[in-house]
């Protein structure tokens, strides 16, 4: 039986381990749930599953889960402390990191020091502190399973296979809601309209991730990482069905790849259950429906995100850091409708170029950056976030 804690089990990707770990109760057992701020969801997901420790940020929501009587014998913590203490619980076998953003770096880096072994959705630390993150890995004897879909399906292709045989790898992309638009349409482009991905259905951030190609960027230095790959040998290829989740190229020109429907529930799986694969109840992917599958090259002048990440990891040390906090800012701005879809890109870019590189080597050293940047990107957003810019955008002055 395998315990397990989910960081971040109201989101997209925790709702969906939940529902791999409900297939298998035999194999699993669920030991803690952790949350933000939605107690009534995360009360939901304790009555269903029983774990021994609910962790909720927000004060108040610990308090109302506290006089939930109906929910037992339960340990609630709160506050960042409280993700800690489930991320480093005694019986925990493997954490699920499902948190969104920089904010899953301390508790997940936790689970790494207590000796967790992690299966990690929340790409952000690995993109901010990826060679602390895999140094401490290496000295607690961890495994970070990924969970990526792309980065799962480049770990089960790289199986049986020697690393130094390895040519390239190919990450696929969907390209996202705006794949096919010229930058004139992009920058009127609203919340709603960047909100619909073709294919996945996912949290708000990297949904917004997905439309300006900064999720593909993310995911280049999130295998730099994972793989010990260097980004000479990082390609991005454009695959609007999101089919093939990733493919390895090797030496004497084969390619490997993984394939299946889209859905994170089988990346999931494979993280939990390695090297098993275990059933899921997914219909199957039947190619003769799916129709002919295409592919694009990627385009850094109407995606400059993409051109940014493998800047940020040429440049090193705090920079990718200083992208990933910048690119958080950004998004929840335009999510909260201060700023446009293009001013995205320009908070990033201006935040990059404004930043003085310094060696990352301590947790420290990550926070500082982060800080750094998210104050800076802060200021750069209300040089686009007045009234009159964004109406002008808009077509309406
Ligand atoms: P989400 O927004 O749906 O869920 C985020 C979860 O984190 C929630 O449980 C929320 O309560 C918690 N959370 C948010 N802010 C927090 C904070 N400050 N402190 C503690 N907990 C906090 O996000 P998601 O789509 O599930 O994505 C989670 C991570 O997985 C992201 O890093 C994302 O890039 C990655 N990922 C997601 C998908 C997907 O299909 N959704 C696919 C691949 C990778
Ligand atoms: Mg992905």
């Amino acid at each position: 039986m395998k315990h397990i804690v989910i960081l971040g089990s109201t989101g997209s990707i925790g709702v969906s381990a939940l529902e791999v770990l409900a297939l298998h109760p035999d194999r699993f057992s669920v030991l803690a749930l952790t949350a933000a701020q939605s107690d009534k969801r995360l009360a939901d997901q304790c009555s269903a599953f029983h774990p021994k420790v609910a962790s909720i940020v927000d004060a108040q929501a610990a308090q109302r889960l506290e006089g939930r009587s109906d929910l037992g014998d339960m340990t609630i913590y709160s506050g960042v402390d409280g993700l800690i203490k489930a991320a480093t619980l005694d019986e925990a076998d493997l954490v699920i990191s499902a948190i969104v953003g920089a904010a899953g770096l301390v508790p997940t880096l936790s689970a790494i020091r207590a000796g967790k072994n992690v299966a990690l959705a929340n790409k952000e630390p690995m993109v901010m502190a990826g060679r602390l993150m895999q140094q401490e890995a290496h000295k607690h004897g961890v495994t970070i399973f990924p969970v990526d879909s792309e980065h799962s399906a480049l770990f089960q292709s790289m199986e049986g296979h020697r690393k130094e045989d390895i040519r390239r790898i190919i990450l696929t992309c969907s390209g996202g809601p705006f794949r096919t638009c010229s930058r004139e349409q992009m920058q009127r482009k609203t919340r709603a309209e960047a909100l619909k991905h073709p294919n996945w259905e996912m949290g708000a951030k990297i949904t917004i991730d997905s439309a300006t190609l900064m999720n593909k960027g993310l995911e280049i230095i999130e295998a730099h990482w994972l793989f010990d790959i260097p980004a000479s040998k990082i390609e991005v290829i454009i695959h609007p069905q999101s089919i093939i989740h990733s493919m390895v190229e090797y030496n004497d020109g084969s390619i490997i790849a993984q394939l299946g429907i889209p859905d994170m529930q089988i990346p999931i799986a494979y993280a939990l259950s390695y090297p098993e694969h275990i059933p899921l109840e997914l219909p199957p992917l039947d190619l003769l429906k799916e129709g002919p599958l295409s592919f694009e090259a990627p385009d850094t002048e109407r995606f400059p995100c993409l051109a940014f990440a493998y800047k940020a990891l040429e440049s090193g040390g705090t920079m990718p850091a200083v992208l990933n906090a910048a690119n958080e800012v950004a998004v929840q701005a335009f999510l909260d409708n201060s700023i446009g879809f293009l001013d995205i890109e320009s908070v990033i870019g201006q935040t990059m170029d404004a930043h003085t590189i310094v060696p990352l080597e301590t947790l420290d050293d990550a926070l500082a950056a982060d800080r750094w940047a998210r104050e800076h990107a802060a200021h750069v957003v209300t040089k686009f976030s007045s009234d009159s810019v964004l109406m002008k955008r808009a077509g309406h002055a």
